[in-house]
């Protein structure tokens, strides 16, 4: 049967694409290649991340900086609470703001000795990232997304614990809220239908995470409360050593999440690109993008394998 990457689908799917800043001039290139091949899709905006455990904001500062110099892409900085004071998040707030910066994706953060130890604030510093998005309201009228824990977050005792936070954030000011990484679509859903139960009506904008590396994954999954489910273990067994059929399943696999997301009714996706552009360029056309700016034409109908010619 053809599939809801249809044209009519497509043009009204909307895509953002995250990045982190880069450590070294490699690292650099390796950016600006993905940054090049990505900015066709015209997304809706690029974020780069900010040092974990409130590490510096020059690599992100730097970043940013670059993407609204030098394209006509929008870029999002994330920022954290961690470590400082309000007065100096604000500060670094208003640098972004200095450098073209409009738009926040605001969060607490996690403490320097790692995710899963006890977050104690700074003290005079913001507590959470909804008094992280009251604060950044107070500077000016960004626009500000925050995140959201389709398994909740492993802090909350419960999903209504969970649920008020981002209850909180929204009622902060922000406008949208950007998943964590997830494998299971009925976990999504679930999960949105719960948040709306509770009043909050913003996007959830699923994050998607190609699999780049099956261990790494697993063990970043096991930091932050996403469960793999056996069956996406199984199809990566034995491809230990052969990255491009490695590549090959982790399209496929995306491709699969993303459309099924699509027939659920979900028009907006969030890519952890991990400064990598080829399976997330691979997924977003399977979803109908042209990396020329455009949409499907009507005589090239992607996902409608099989149909009648
Ligand atoms: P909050 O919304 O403030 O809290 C998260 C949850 O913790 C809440 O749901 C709440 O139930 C629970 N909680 C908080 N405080 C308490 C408490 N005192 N008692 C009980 N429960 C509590 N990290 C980075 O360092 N840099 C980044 O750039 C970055 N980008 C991210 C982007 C996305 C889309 C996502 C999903 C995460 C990102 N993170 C990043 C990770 C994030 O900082 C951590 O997940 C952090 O642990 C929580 O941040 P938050 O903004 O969700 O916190």
């Amino acid at each position: 049967t053809a599939r809801t990457t249809q044209p009519a689908a497509a043009s009204r799917i909307k895509v953002s694409f995250e990045f982190f800043p880069p450590k070294n001039g490699d690292m650099e290139s390796q950016l600006w290649e993905s940054i090049t091949r990505l900015a066709p899709f015209e997304p809706e905006f690029v974020s780069v991340t900010y040092g974990a455990g409130g590490s510096t904001k020059m690599p992100t500062l730097n970043t940013v900086s670059r993407i609204s110099a030098e394209t006509t892409l929008s870029p999002a900085a994330h920022l954290t609470c961690v470590g400082s004071p309000r007065e100096v998040v604000d500060g670094v707030a208003r640098e972004f703001r200095s450098v073209g910066v409009k738009h926040f994706v605001a969060l607490r953060g996690d403490p320097p000795e790692g995710v899963g130890s006890a977050y104690r604030p700074h003290e005079g510093g913001y507590a959470n990232a909804a008094e992280l998005v009251a604060g950044l309201r107070g500077i000016d009228d960004f626009e500000i997304s925050v995140a959201a824990y389709p398994e909740k977050h492993p802090e909350s005792s419960d999903f209504a614990t969970d649920i008020d936070m981002l209850k909180r954030k929204i009622d902060a000011g922000a406008t949208r809220a950007i998943t964590q990484f997830f494998f299971d679509n009925d976990t999504y859903e679930r999960y949105v239908e719960r948040v709306r139960r509770a009043g909050i009506y913003v996007p959830i904008v699923p994050g998607i995470l190609p699999i780049h590396n099956f261990g790494q994954v697993a063990r970043f999954a096991a930091l932050c409360g996403t469960s793999m489910p056996d069956w996406l273990a199984r199809r990566f067994d034995g491809l230990e050593k052969d990255p491009e059929t490695r590549a090959l399943v982790a399209v496929a696999m995306a491709a699969e999440q993303v459309t099924d997301l699509v027939e659920r009714g979900v028009d907006d996706f969030h890519f952890y690109t991990m400064n990598r552009a080829q399976l997330v360029y691979a997924i977003c056309h399977l979803l109908g993008l042209r990396g020329n700016g455009g949409t499907t034409s009507s005589g090239d109908k992607p996902g409608s394998v099989g149909a009648a010619a």
